[in-house]
Parts: structure tokens; C-alpha cells; sequence
């Protein structure tokens, strides 16, 4: 197979310097491509170019709408070659894939629509000193340059998330893309010059986290940081940041409970085990992991679930057919496997699954856990759900929240008393009722509590974001 071989992107410019880090297809190990790790001198170069974009050159609302329209539209007519790219560099299964390019689609299809809203507010002035003989009110300008980090296990929705609302609000960015799946998101450079968006608006830096990723945090040019990752390197970047604007989106050990009054208990359990087992191979933010069921219908949901577990074809991921594939490594899969087998050692017991071959591990049911097992207390990011029984509300509701995540949750019930409770004392960015935590739709607010983070995506919250309100006042 050809390599290619990606550099950086600043002002339209790419560049080829630093160190190469080789791309893997995750599924057979061949090398697909290679990037260069920026230095700082790099770093330095995209963020001189970001600044200067922004200080000189506007674009108006039309006209960013109408690059971002493009974008969808080139996004959607290159939608097979973007998904097999996603399969190759991530190892995800071509459906999940393809789910991906079109949420990136309606993701750029919705900042088009935004950034021709964008406004603030009438501000009343009611009192009689000092708001005598005044008007107020609020306009929302662009914060400036934008630095975007992104995580390998959605490359190119979650870098769409970002980049799509910042050119929206009339940002410019430096992006930079998780080094062990960054090939997709250099497309959507691509895409947005050939859309029509000018150099210099979007620059892009490759390379290590640590290298490349902590030279941009170290710039203070930059603006605002917008990350999706690990909660380590997400409280990193809070403590680098001092007072800049940031925006985390963080992990979850995600809890999904299902009452005894839950409708069609048949599809609620083949839904946990797609989205806690299948889909992304566990390693979404939101994935199933924690799974509560009423005891009085444990004995049926376990019947199902596992059911439905032993329904997945786990295999080559470019296959339409295939439901599991690899995880991003087969240090990952060794990891969830230790987790696992450690968990087992300290008396639970695996329903199905538990088993690791290279970076394939198999689709696997844990019952008989405790709270303090890393397999329930930390994110898994893999194909494991543990299964808890329960009998009262209250104790489940407790269980949920006792956690230092608080991304989302999914609560299945037909009790509307339940269902109010749960959006009240459930201590997550999002309750999801009658559905999984996994869900996500790219109009919504989204974002955590506690270590799952800080500040909202979806685009029209992303740009609230990426916004300074700024007071106007008139002395009339
Ligand atoms: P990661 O934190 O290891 O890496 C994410 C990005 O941060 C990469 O681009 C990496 O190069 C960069 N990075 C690492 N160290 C850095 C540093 N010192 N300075 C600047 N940048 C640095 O995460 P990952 O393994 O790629 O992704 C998995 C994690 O992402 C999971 O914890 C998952 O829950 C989380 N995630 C969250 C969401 C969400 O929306 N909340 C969505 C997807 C993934």
C-alpha cells in the first residue's frame, strides 16, 4: 500500500519537519502513513499565523456559513473514502464509521446554520442611578485563536465539533490531532480549503501530546483551548492554562440503569450490549459500563444481553457485516484485560467473553462486582459491561452518582415520578431517559460534571463558548 506521509498546515503552507511517527492500520499493523512531530519553532509558526489571520482578515456570517455548507457537502460526496479511513487508522468497524462521517456532516450542517445567529441580548437598565438616561446591551465577538486537541477514538466528528463552530463564531485555529489517528482529520483540512476558507484560518500542528500539544498549551497567544481526552491530560491542560478560556470534554464510567417497569426489556438489553460492547469497541466516553438492573427482572435482561453479545461478528473491520473490531492498540487490549482479570481475582465473574487476542478483546459480561474494582470505578474504554442488580431507587440513584464522572446516564423506566427524580438528583451533564448514556445528537448541549469536564459542545453551545459576550452601554 502507498504511505503518505502528513506535516503541518500553516497559512495554506505544508510543512515537513521534525521527528516521523509511523501510522498503523490498527486491524493488520501495516504502516499507512507517517507525520512529522512539530517543535516549537513550528508551533510557533502556526500560532504567529493564527494571530495574524484573525488581526486582519474577516470573514462575514455568509460567507463562513457558506464555506461551512461546502464542507458538509464535500464531506458528504468523499463519505466512503473518509470512513475507510477511519477504519484503517482507528480500527473501528466501517458502520461505526460511517455513522461518524455523517454526524460530521450535520455537525458542519448545523454551525453553518449558527453562524448567521450569532447575538447577544438586550440588557434592561432599570434602576434610576446609574441606569438613568442609558441603554445596554450585549454583542458576541470571537474569542480569537483557538487551540483544538482532539482524541483518537472519533477523529473526525469530535475534531468537526471543534473546528466547524470556531470558523462559525469567526475564530481562527490550530488544530492538533491525536498522533495515533490523525490521517482523517488532515482531510478535513482538504475539505475546508477546498470549500473556500482562506490559509490561515485553520493551521495544523502534528505530533506528541507532550511535545507538540505542550508547546501550543505554553503559547499564551492562544486564545482558548477546546480538548476532547483523557481526564489526566484534560486536568493538565486546566493547571497549563491559568486563566484562559478552556473547554474539556472528558471521560465517564458511564452507569445505565433499567427498572423493573422498563417497556420491551428485550431491546433495552440488546441496546446496552451494542453500545457498551459494539459500538466504537467500548471506547466511546459514553459507552455502557456500569449496568443497573431492577432484580426482580435481572434473571430475563441477562438472558437477553447475553444474547445479544453472542450475536456480534468480531473480525475485520473493513467488512460491512463485522460489529468488533480491534482496539487502538495491544497495549490497550492488555490493559482492559488486566482490569478484568484483576477484577475476577477479587471475586467477580465473567458472564461471557473475558478473552484477549492481540488487540481483539472479546465482547465481555462481568457480574458480581464491587464499587471499588477499576473495571467500575475507572473508565474501561473497551468492550466490558458490569452488570449490578438492585432493588431499591434510592441506593441505585446513590450508586450512579457515586463517581468522579459525571458525564452522562441512561435511565430506562415507564414511571414519570422516576423518570423527574432521575433528571433532578442524577448528577450528570446528561439524563437520558429510555435510552442509553451513549446517546448523543450534535444539536444538544454535551458536556460533564465533575472530572468529565468543563463548558458544552454541539455547535450552538460550542460557539457560546468560543464567544466573548462584550456589554455595551449608552449614555443617551
Ligand atoms: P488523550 O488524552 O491521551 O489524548 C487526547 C489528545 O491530547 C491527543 O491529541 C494527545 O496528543 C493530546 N495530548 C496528550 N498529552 C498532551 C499534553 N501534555 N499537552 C497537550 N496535548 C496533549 O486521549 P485519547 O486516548 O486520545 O482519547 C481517549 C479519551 O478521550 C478517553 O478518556 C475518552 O473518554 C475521552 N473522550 C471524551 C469525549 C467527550 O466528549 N467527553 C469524547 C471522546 C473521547
Amino acid at each position: 500500500m502507498n504511505q503518505s506521509r502528513f506535516g503541518h498546515i500553516v497559512n495554506g503552507e505544508r510543512m515537513y519537519t521534525g521527528e516521523e511517527i509511523p501510522v498503523y492500520n490498527k486491524y493488520n499493523g501495516e504502516q499507512i502513513a507517517s507525520i512529522c512531530c512539530a517543535d516549537e519553532e513550528v508551533v510557533k509558526q502556526a500560532v504567529d499565523q493564527a494571530v495574524k489571520t484573525f488581526k486582519k482578515e474577516k470573514l462575514t456570517a455568509y460567507q463562513r456559513s457558506d464555506i461551512l455548507v461546502k464542507a458538509a457537502s464535500l464531506i458528504n460526496e468523499r463519505k466512503d473514502e473518509l470512513a475507510l479511513s477511519i477504519v484503517r487508522e482507528v480500527g473501528k468497524t466501517l458502520k461505526d464509521a460511517n455513522t461518524e462521517i455523517e454526524r460530521a456532516v450535520e455537525t458542519f450542517s448545523i454551525s453553518a446554520e449558527e453562524a448567521k445567529r450569532i447575538s447577544g441580548e438586550g440588557v434592561p437598565l432599570p434602576s434610576k442611578h446609574p441606569g438613568e438616561n442609558r441603554m445596554a446591551f450585549t454583542v458576541r465577538v470571537p474569542v480569537g485563536v483557538i487551540g483544538a486537541i482532539t482524541p483518537f477514538n472519533m477523529p473526525f466528528t469530535l475534531a468537526a465539533h471543534k473546528v466547524a463552530p470556531a470558523i462559525a463564531a469567526g475564530n481562527t485555529i490550530v488544530l492538533k490531532p491525536a498522533e495515533i489517528a490523525p490521517i482523517t482529520a488532515m482531510k478535513m483540512i482538504d475539505i475546508l480549503e477546498e470549500a473556500g476558507l482562506p490559509p490561515g484560518f485553520i493551521n495544523v500542528i502534528n505530533g506528541l501530546g507532550q511535545k507538540t500539544g505542550q508547546y501550543l498549551l505554553e503559547d499564551d497567544r492562544v486564545n482558548m483551548f477546546t480538548f476532547t481526552g483523557s481526564v489526566h491530560v484534560g486536568q493538565h491542560i486546566k493547571r497549563v492554562t491559568g486563566i484562559r478560556k478552556v473547554t474539556l470534554e472528558l471521560g465517564n464510567n458511564s452507569p445505565n440503569i433499567v427498572h423493573k417497569d422498563a417497556v420491551n426489556l428485550e431491546q433495552v438489553a440488546q441496546l446496552c450490549a451494542q453500545r457498551g460492547l459494539s459500538t466504537l469497541n467500548g471506547q466511546a466516553c459514553i459507552s455502557v459500563q456500569r449496568l443497573y438492573v431492577h432484580q426482580d427482572i435481572m434473571e430475563e435482561f441477562k438472558k437477553y444481553l447475553i444474547q445479544a453479545t453472542e450475536q456480534f461478528v468480531v473480525g475485520d473491520p473493513e467488512n460491512i457485516e463485522t460489529d468488533i473490531g480491534p482496539l487502538i492498540s495491544e497495549v490497550q487490549a492488555q490493559r482492559v484485560e488486566a482490569w478484568v482479570n484483576e477484577a475476577v481475582k477479587n471475586g467477580a465473574r465473567v458472564l461471557c467473553g473475558g478473552e484477549r487476542n492481540g488487540a481483539f478483546y472479546s465482547p465481555t459480561i462481568l457480574t458480581d462486582v464491587t464499587a471499588t474494582m477499576k473495571v467500575m470505578c475507572e473508565e474501561v474504554f473497551g468492550p466490558v459491561i458490569n452488570l449490578i442488580p438492585y432493588d431499591d431507587i434510592d441506593w441505585v440513584f446513590n450508586e450512579a452518582n457515586n463517581s468522579d464522572y459525571g458525564l452522562q446516564v441512561g435511565l430506562f423506566t415507564s414511571n414519570l415520578q422516576i423518570a423527574m427524580k432521575a433528571a433532578q438528583e442524577l448528577e450528570f451533564g446528561g439524563v437520558i431517559i429510555n435510552d442509553v448514556s451513549t446517546y448523543r445528537s450534535d444539536w444538544t448541549p454535551y458536556g460533564g460534571v465533575k472530572n468529565s469536564g468543563l463548558g458544552k459542545e454541539g455547535p450552538i453551545y460550542a460557539i457560546q463558548e468560543m464567544t466573548d459576550e462584550k456589554t455595551v452601554v449608552i449614555n443617551l
